[in-house]
């Protein structure tokens, strides 16, 4: 069986570039009915962040991957392959390390951090590279013993077998590391804890683990973990290293130019489908022609390959996260409204443009329902003084959706033109292509003023009725009279439609606009 593992270190926060490598380990998994395993790496006590273990786990459950073996956010820890926290581990694999003592391929080095230091400086004044000399290689065993029982400190380093180490790659394909490079790599540090090297290599192989999937900087550890496998007599594990995140400028992303913590964007309220639809993509994309790009978790699950992730660096675009935060936006919002729509009125059609209500009572009671939805949704920017004309400020926002669930920052701007009569010039009053010139602007809006005035309930129905009225007794097309009256009520060149505006608006304000505008063509 597939198997698969997130092995993060806990050193804070949860990484953008982990939570890829999260997911993808996630996903591959879930494709081939595999199990995916969280373990947490904490031997570098050096490194260890307080509360950075609970942050990590609820991290990952809001964004809802989910493992089949790990630690768990009560503490639990939930598998039989445990203990998941590496630090509990240790005694593992200090015997694991004693096994390489026996057979070979470790040794106990007592070298002074003194003599390492000079041995390295003598290396690089004579341009070698950095390598352990092998001082404490052969030291015969007697005097391994007594250097044990008078207490002097060591390390257990891995004897490298200096071969050529081959592998291939599931991303970067054939990889060949020349093996007389490669350090006699400490296992076992002078505090006797194990290193990430022989911990990670321990632990993988005892839990099964079948795909190692992580970070591109692991691949120049990997010639040594492979090192390791074999030095123990143990099956290699297929490995897939992914590309590094590069900022727009395809330097490594750093904070620098933006949240690199999934929290930040979790406390900036971006969605979870999000979140995860923009990591997917980083670095991967379906293929084959295939032209969508919004996937559910579930969705993704399908699909996925780790073959077809990309070689080179991805560029984290935050402009890319904030497209999928909106498409995901207007479909959550959508289906909510769907629903409503439905269950307002039994008889709606659903149509590329929107919904076609049976009745104007059903159309009205759901645009302020819709309104009063992305009120809650744009709460902290509709400005106070708005509130005072609760009606006006539902209708107006119920046929803001689009820009509102865009960028909701932006509401107090879209509103404006509700609540204060903008200023506009003569000219936007009239339209070439539409054929409105002043003398025929001035003639639409004074006719359809005297229509609408009529109107007793200033309903949308009634709107509709009357105005269509106006264009057919005037003989001309629907523009030539909708196109003065939008601008006249919204002084603007673009803003929702002509009926929704005047119906917001109400009857009193939108014959003074419709007046104005008039006084403007005189
Ligand atoms: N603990 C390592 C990290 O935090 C894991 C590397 C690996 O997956 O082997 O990146």
């Amino acid at each position: 069986m597939i198997k698969t593992r997130f092995a993060p270190s806990p050193t804070g926060y949860l990484h953008v570039g982990s939570l890829r490598t999260a997911l993808y380990c996630y996903l591959f998994a879930k494709k081939n009915k595999g199990k995916f395993i969280l373990r947490i790496e904490d031997t570098d006590q050096e490194r260890f962040v307080e509360g950075a273990v609970e942050n990590l786990l609820s991290t990952l459950s809001w964004v809802g991957l989910n493992y089949d073996e790990g630690l768990m956010e009560d503490g639990k820890e939930v598998g039989e392959n445990g203990p998941y926290i590496q630090s509990k581990r240790k005694n593992i694999h200090l015997e694991n390390a004693q096994k390489l003592i026996d057979s070979g391929h470790a040794y106990r080095c007592f070298c002074s951090k003194e003599r390492l230091t000079k041995m390295r400086e003598i290396q690089a004044k004579n341009k070698q590279a950095p390598m352990y000399d092998r001082k404490c290689l052969d030291l015969p065993e007697s005097e391994i013993n007594a250097k044990l029982s008078s207490g002097e400190p060591y390390v257990i380093r891995q004897r490298m077998p200096y071969d050529s180490i081959r592998f291939k790659d599931i991303i970067r394909g054939n990889m060949q590391f020349d093996g007389k490079t490669i350090d006699d790599q400490i296992l076992v540090k002078s505090d006797g804890f194990p290193t990430y090297h022989l911990a990670n290599v321990v632990d993988d192989h005892l839990m099964e683990i079948t795909h190692v999937i992580r970070g591109e900087e692991w691949l120049p550890s990997t010639p040594k973990h492979i090192a390791l496998y074999q030095a123990f007599g143990w099956d290699v594990p297929e490995f897939a290293h992914l590309p590094l995140l590069l900022n727009p400028d395809k330097t490594k992303l750093s904070k620098r130019q933006g949240h690199v913590a999934v929290e930040e964007y979790i406390k900036e309220g971006y969605l979870k489908e999000a979140v995860i639809n923009f990591v997917a993509f980083l670095g991967w994309n379906p293929g084959s022609g295939e032209q969508r790009e919004i996937f559910t978790l579930k969705e993704l699950e399908k699909i996925f390959e780790l073959k077809k992730v990309h070689k080179s660096g991805a560029v984290f675009n935050i402009e890319k996260l904030d497209w999928f935060n909106w498409q995901w936006h207007k479909k959550k919002f959508n289906e909510e409204m769907t629903v409503l729509a439905k269950e307002l009125d039994k008889n709606v059609e659903i149509t590329n443009r929107g919904f076609d209500f049976s009745n104007q009572e059903a159309e009205e009671a759901f645009l302020l329902k819709k309104g009063k939805k992305l009120k809650k949704y744009a709460a902290g920017f509709i400005p106070k003084e708005y509130e005072n004309t609760p009606e006006l400020l539902t209708r107006a926002l119920s046929m803001l959706d689009e820009k509102i669930l865009k960028n909701k920052k932006e509401t107090a701007k879209n509103l404006a033109f509700f609540f204060n009569y903008p200023e506009y010039s003569k000219e936007l009053l009239t339209n070439k292509k539409m054929k409105v010139d002043l003398n025929q602007a001035y003639i639409s809006l004074s006719e359809s003023l005297k229509d609408i005035k009529k109107i007793e309930d200033w309903t949308l129905q009634n709107l509709k009725e009357s105005l269509f009225e106006t264009v057919k007794r005037l003989d001309v097309k629907n523009g030539q009279v909708f196109w003065p009256l939008r601008a006249a009520l919204s002084g603007m060149q673009f803003s929702p439609g002509v009926f929704e505006t005047a119906w917001a608006l109400g009857k009193e304000e939108s014959l003074s606009r419709i007046a104005q505008a008039l006084k403007k063509l005189q």
